[in-house]
């Protein structure tokens, strides 16, 4: 069975997506989301995406971050979608990194499952990333999962986030 590094940006996102890969992959989680904001909200994500994990038997790496990780890499880059872009980027890179360098064999995402992101740059964005670090990217179209999550959610009683998570998304909340 190949071993996947899953991207996971929350717990009720990887609801449906963590099981579903399992059958197919070794799956580990990857928790780093430099552009959750504040700090709070950072944790209650976190704290969801250890329950799910917890779940599905899954083993959670989060590795060092910090809010201002992410404020750096976009710079002035402060519209969507170019803003939302540089943001999967720095995401899907350190996941690869992580993944090229502690032996797996592809990456992914849970942002994959989501209708309200730019599924199509995500893709395209995760294979040249793929490319450049030697690792396959694996796409899979979970959209079609997306309300089970918010089922599922409710019923674990999983925080549901209001915004997508940075400081400019939670201003239009
Ligand atoms: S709106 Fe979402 S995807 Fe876009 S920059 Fe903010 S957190 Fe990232």
């Amino acid at each position: 069975m190949q071993k996947l590094l899953l991207h996971i940006c929350c717990g009720p996102c990887g609801t449906p997506v963590m099981p579903n890969l399992k059958s197919e992959f070794g799956v580990t989680g990857f928790y780093y989301n430099p552009n959750i904001f504040p700090e709070t909200e950072f944790a209650q994500r976190l704290d969801s995406t250890q329950k799910v994990a917890g779940f599905n038997g899954i083993k959670l790496i989060v590795p060092s971050q910090s809010r201002d990780d992410y404020f750096t890499y976009i710079g002035e880059t402060k519209k969507k979608p170019e803003r939302c872009l540089l943001c999967y980027k720095q995401r899907l890179v350190q996941t690869a990194e992580y993944a090229k360098g502690n032996g797996f064999d592809c990456f992914s995402t849970t942002l994959l499952l989501s209708p309200f992101q730019f599924h199509e740059d995500l893709k395209r964005i995760g294979e040249e990333i793929g490319a450049e670090h030697e690792i396959r990217f694996h796409y899979q179209d979970f959209r079609p999962l997306y309300r089970e999550s918010r089922e599922i959610s409710k019923d674990l009683d999983l925080y549901l986030q209001k915004y997508c998570g940075c400081k400019f998304s939670r201003k239009r909340k």
